[in-house]
């Protein structure tokens, strides 16, 4: 076909019907797939629903006037930090309590620093802030609450830039805890290698960070088991996709130290703590593959994941299959702890009603 006037012979022409051109499809065109289908399924209706508030840009926020223009979306992220919080409902008293909100806050103010980013409310502000959304949105259930800090319209997210002031925002929902209902994961060691600190240090929360753990999960799930265990640049065991791992041989606890390449747990510290009170010797060294495969129990550990007790990876069964007494015994101390049911832990517990000013 001849060249149309004023076009280079071999250019290519743009059609003249924009709709025929790179059509995208719609989201609803496109087939929706996943190896888990009822996950996905409440995963999709969870992103649906959403309480009436979140908090943003330094006051409690409408959900639906929370809009930034598109072109902020991708490059947003690369320097973004969260936490994620957990906070569990006392019948008894009537009153939400904040998992160790001080640490998640010390946290979430190490990994804006470590971004070169500040923080304009500090951890007061941010605490302040997570209990009054907790209140607006009215939560008398067990809840999660993830504050997450990006660098805003200043610069582009991929350019070096020092002391930019972070733009936070913290949404929650409702989250019912999973302890005391005996589950236990299948579990394998990932192909995957787990991120180093000179590489994207684990030991921020960065939002990047969590490529590594979706791929380790992703794995995990299209092979047939629940969770994924990943071994670091060395070799050695670091940690789950999304949680901190102990296991149990002859009687003592191990778990990685924190320089394998694990996100410093704050869910970890607690059950080393709780190790050491209950007589049960704790090790923080390193752990080799096999050790998982050898061990009388181990447990996967975190906010969101709470206790959940290993039945097998790579399809050796630990022990019975069962939750181990060790497990067992930590996840019910824990439950106590976190319902305020345990005296000597009140201080890991921020009241968000009934003591809302005192302990913010
Ligand atoms: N490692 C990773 C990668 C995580 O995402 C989490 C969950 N925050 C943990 C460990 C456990 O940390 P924490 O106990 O502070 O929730």
């Amino acid at each position: 076909m001849p060249a149309a006037p004023g076009v280079p012979p071999g250019a290519r022409v743009a059609p003249s019907s924009p709709g025929t051109y790179n059509r995208v499809q719609t989201p609803k065109e496109l087939p929706l797939t996943t190896s888990d289908p009822k996950a996905f399924a409440q995963a999709q209706s969870q992103a649906a629903e959403h309480p009436p508030y979140l908090w943003w840009a330094g006051r409690v926020t409408p959900w639906e006037d929370a809009n930034v223009h598109l072109t902020m979306v991708g490059w947003s992220a690369i320097s973004a930090v969260f936490e994620g919080i957990r906070a569990y409902w006392s019948p008894q008293r009537e009153d939400l309590y904040v998992f160790r909100l001080d640490e998640h806050l010390k946290r979430f103010q190490q990994s804006i620093r470590f971004m070169r980013m500040k923080d304009p409310y500090g951890p007061e502000g941010i605490g302040g802030a997570i209990c009054e959304l907790f209140r607006a949105n009215g939560y008398r259930e067990d809840a999660y609450c993830q504050p997450l800090a990006y660098m805003g319209r200043t610069v582009p997210g991929y350019i070096a830039a020092e002391d930019i002031p972070a733009e936070v925002f913290i949404t929650n929902r409702a989250a019912p805890s999973n302890l005391g209902q005996g589950k236990v994961l299948h579990c394998c060691v990932s192909s995957w290698a787990r991120i180093s600190d000179n590489v994207l240090p684990p030991r921020a929360k960065a939002i990047t960070n969590y490529q590594n753990s979706r791929y380790v999960s992703n794995e995990a799930r299209v092979n047939g088991y629940d969770a994924g265990i990943i071994l670091n640049d060395r070799g050695k065991v670091a940690e789950g996709a999304y949680a901190c791992i102990f296991i149990v041989r002859n009687g003592v606890a191990a778990t990685p130290p924190i320089t394998a390449g694990i996100l410093e747990s704050i869910t970890r510290d607690s059950l080393i703590q709780m190790l050491g009170e209950m007589g049960i010797p704790v090790e923080q060294r390193e752990i080799d593959r096999t050790e998982l495969y050898l061990a009388d129990e181990a447990f996967l550990c975190g906010t969101l994941m709470e206790i959940a007790a290993v039945a097998s990876v790579d399809r050796y069964q630990l022990s019975n299959g069962a939750m181990g007494p060790v497990t067992q015994a930590l996840e019910s101390r824990f439950l106590q702890i976190v319902r305020g049911q345990d005296p000597k832990h009140q201080d890991w517990l921020t009241a968000v009603y009934a003591k809302a000013t005192a302990a913010v």
